[in-house]
């Protein structure tokens, strides 16, 4: 049996390994080895809670085949959930022979094919953010070696967490929740080569909100910004999936549309300009409301052009739309076509 000098050491030699360049699952793997050479577990494995699916994926594991772990999940319930962490507080399986094993408790045995499989919840303040899952052998085990190797985990799993939510609000404009424009530029790069290579067409829609300054003028900064952000999920709810919507700056939008012509792309442009120029904000009480005005410009297979010139085009076609009276739709194409 291991000694707790054991443990301990076993702690600190996962504590070093734990560099946050590494995936998580291999951090989480560190961990388990450390709580096998601690406390002498030889099968365990920690899976992590998914919020919006409310299921636990296997991540990482000790003693188990590692590819049936990945596909292994459970879904978990929300009284499941407050068992499980009811029972960390006060494990009365220890002490009550009486205790009736977990649904998901069973469920874990026949599908990890475990004897007699023993769970702990993996929480940080409360909430649970994974479960670690071990075999219950006769040895005696270390509690508390037990319990600091599950709370090294917890703090894995949310670094983790926080660490994916930073990198991806570096790429979102922190008022609109839309993509912003740094990110916009790298996906437009990368849509326009894969359009040549393929030689699909590309469209490119840019939109400028118009008399905006009005709302902040009239109303104060603030309002304007809330306004902006509700404008900003309605525009976002118009496009596909497969689109990419960003804030480019202030007042303008951009959204590149691939695999779309220049008819797709006009067709879509005309709805959004209408669904718009009817579609009410309520803000503190107060209705809004406003119209845009919009550039579209396509990406043919044959054309050279580069992603600089590309958004330039769809803006002067939206300064086209803006001097043709606002609150309407041009191309690149009718421009091109009026000034010949
Ligand atoms: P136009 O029809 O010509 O587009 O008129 P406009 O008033 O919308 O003028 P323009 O697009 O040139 O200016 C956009 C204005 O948007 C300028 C600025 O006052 C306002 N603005 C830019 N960014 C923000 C922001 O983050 N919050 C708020 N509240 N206002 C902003
Ligand atoms: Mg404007």
């Amino acid at each position: 049996m291991a000694t707790l000098n054991q443990g301990l050491m076993s702690l600190y030699h996962a504590s070093a390994e734990l560099q946050f360049s590494k995936p998580l699952s291999s951090l989480l793997k560190s961990i388990l080895r450390g709580l096998k050479s601690g406390t002498g577990i030889s099968k365990a494995a920690i899976f992590i809670k998914d919020e919006s699916s409310f299921s636990l994926k296997g991540s990482a594991a000790i003693g188990l085949n590692d590819k049936k772990l990945s596909e292994t999940n459970f879904l978990l319930t929300l009284e499941e959930e407050s068992d499980l962490l009811r029972t960390n507080i006060s494990p009365v399986h220890a002490a009550n022979p009486n205790f009736e094993k977990s649904s998901l408790a069973l469920l874990v045995e026949k599908d990890l094919e475990l004897k007699n499989a023993e769970l702990v919840a993996l929480e940080i303040r409360d909430q649970m953010v994974g479960l670690l899952v071990y075999e219950k052998t006769s040895a005696l085990l270390h509690q508390e070696i037990l319990f600091i190797f599950s709370r090294q985990a917890a703090l894995t799993i949310e670094n983790a967490k926080l660490f994916a939510k930073v990198e991806e609000m570096a790429l979102r404009d922190t008022l609109t929740g839309l993509y912003n424009r740094r990110y916009f530029n790298q996906i437009l790069d990368y849509e326009l080569n894969r359009a040549k290579r393929y030689r699909q067409s590309l469209s490119l829609i840019f939109i400028d909100i118009d008399h905006f300054k009005e709302i902040n003028d009239s109303f104060g900064h603030s309002i304007g910004d809330q306004f902006l952000k509700q404008i900003s999920q309605k525009l976002s709810s118009l496009f596909r999936t497969t689109d990419l919507v960003a804030r480019y700056a202030g007042d303008e939008f951009v959204a590149v549309l691939p695999a779309t012509a220049q008819e797709g792309a006009m067709i879509l442009a005309h709805r959004i300009q209408e669904v718009l120029s009817h579609y009410e904000v309520m803000v503190r009480g107060r209705t809004l409301q406003v119209s845009v005005s919009i550039g579209v410009d396509t990406y043919e297979s044959a054309e050279g052009i580069g992603s600089v010139t590309f958004i330039d085009r769809a803006d002067k076609a939206m300064y086209e739309a803006k001097a043709s009276g606002r609150n309407c739709v041009r191309s690149f194409h009718e421009v091109q076509k009026a000034a010949v």
